[in-house]
């Protein structure tokens, strides 16, 4: 291990510069994807990386890759990166933070007169967020071939309708690069972790061995609508009182698989929603989270077991859809290793954690070796206007981030 140690302060400084690129009265961050200031975070990314030596490509998705040369040119790119963009009540960090402390460690590779054998990348990814253009991770995903270009290109404005393509192309980000079909030697991204986790262990670094799995479902809940005086309680096929007890079964499932599990219901729908009639039909969501696949498999089981018992004991129909499975993604266990010995040659306390959100490095992990590193933030607060971090704990993190890439990008033989 180098040990080579960034700029605490330029990093921190430069988180504040573009966080004033659509910053809220609130101290947050409203940076919407292939927005006008989505466009102009963009440019001065562009800026300090061609101030920083790097040459930059942007590719169909409108994915931005700066590129700092390394000595051998044949050799494929080790990248870091993560996303500009943000949710409408957004931070300053999520997203931010990876494609700063990408910019941070090449500015001190600079200072440092230091050479790499493999050139190193800094990205920034097209709409991570999925808020303005649904689904999340759209230009990472272009670029592992999880969706096609012209489908991420297609995707609609949720509220306009306008498309992705048409936006990347005003805001003069639909670059002319393909989107991926490219070796990458390895992916690493630095991240706020969202939860909180690491803040209640007192620890300053995350090394993340994994994204969690997941699987959606959707529940519809068949029974018989009836006049809420007339009809006497033996007589009732009332699907609320079914869907409410399956409500409770997906909780009690979450708690029976802790402490990884997690089990949501957010969304329910009522029919007719009158309080005078019994309620016919129930539409909700379930929303299973787990790291191991085997376990989400008995979650999913355990759920259609529920669901159906409390169907034949009131005389309900229930269609249980599964609406969306996501893998649980490990990361390459060279590269955690190396941000765990990063972090333990920095003398940083540190433990193992588990990804309970989406990444792009989720997508990244499918076509290269991919790896993350976590670092607090207040509260476990993200999402929200006043997500905030430690200058302190995002240096540890940048630091890390550099020298595990360094072991990747400039092996020592
Ligand atoms: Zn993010």
């Amino acid at each position: 291990m180098r040990n080579l140690q960034v700029n605490g302060e330029r990093l921190w400084a430069s988180l504040m510069e573009l966080a004033q690129i659509g910053a809220t009265p609130k101290g947050g961050v409203c940076r919407l994807a292939a927005s006008d200031l989505d466009g102009e975070a963009r440019r001065l990314f562009i800026r300090w990386c061609e101030e920083a030596g790097c040459s930059v490509t942007v590719d169909r998705i409108g994915n931005i890759f700066a590129c700092r040369p390394g000595r051998d040119p044949n050799l494929p790119p080790v990248t870091t990166g993560s996303h500009l963009d943000t949710q409408p009540t957004g931070g300053k960090f999520d997203g931010a933070y990876g494609v700063m402390a990408g910019l941070e460690m090449v500015r001190t590779l600079n200072d440092l007169g230091y050479e790499t054998e493999a050139s190193i990348e800094i990205v920034a990814w097209t709409n991570e967020e999925g808020s303005r253009f649904s689904p999340a991770m759209v230009g990472s995903g272009v670029f592992a071939g999880v969706f096609d270009l012209a489908e991420g290109l297609a995707r609609p404005d949720n509220v306009t309708g306008v498309t992705l393509g048409a936006e990347l192309e005003r805001i003069g980000f639909a670059g002319s690069e393909p989107a991926g079909g490219r070796a990458v030697a390895a992916y690493f991204e630095a991240h706020i972790e969202q939860g909180p986790i690491l803040e209640g262990a007192g620890k300053p670094i995350g090394i993340v061995t994994g994204a969690q799995g997941q699987r959606w479902y959707e529940i519809t809940v068949t029974g018989q609508e009836a006049h809420a005086g007339p009809t006497p309680m033996r007589r009732r096929r009332d699907a609320l009182v079914g869907s409410a007890r399956m409500i409770d079964a997906v909780n009690r499932i979450g708690h029976e698989h802790a402490p990884n599990a997690c089990a949501t219901v957010g969304f329910v729908q009522v029919s007719p929603n009158s309080r005078n009639t019994i309620p016919g039909r129930v539409f909700f969501t379930v929303d299973f989270r787990h790291p191991y696949d085997e376990v989400l498999s008995a979650m999913d089981r355990e759920l259609r077991e529920a669901c159906n018992r409390t169907a034949k004991a009131i005389g309900l129909e229930v269609d249980v859809k599964e609406f969306w499975y996501f893998p649980p993604t490990p990361f390459a266990s060279d590269l955690v290793a190396a941000v765990r010995d990063a972090a333990a040659a920095q003398g940083y306390a540190h433990q193992d954690i588990i990804s309970g959100a989406g990444h792009d490095a989720v997508y990244m992990a499918r076509v290269a070796p991919s790896a993350m590193v976590f670092v607090p933030c207040i509260g476990g607060i993200s999402h929200n206007e006043i997500e905030d971090a430690k200058p302190e704990d995002l240096t540890a993190g940048c630091n890390v981030l550099l020298n595990a890439l360094l072991d990747t990008a400039n092996p020592i033989t």
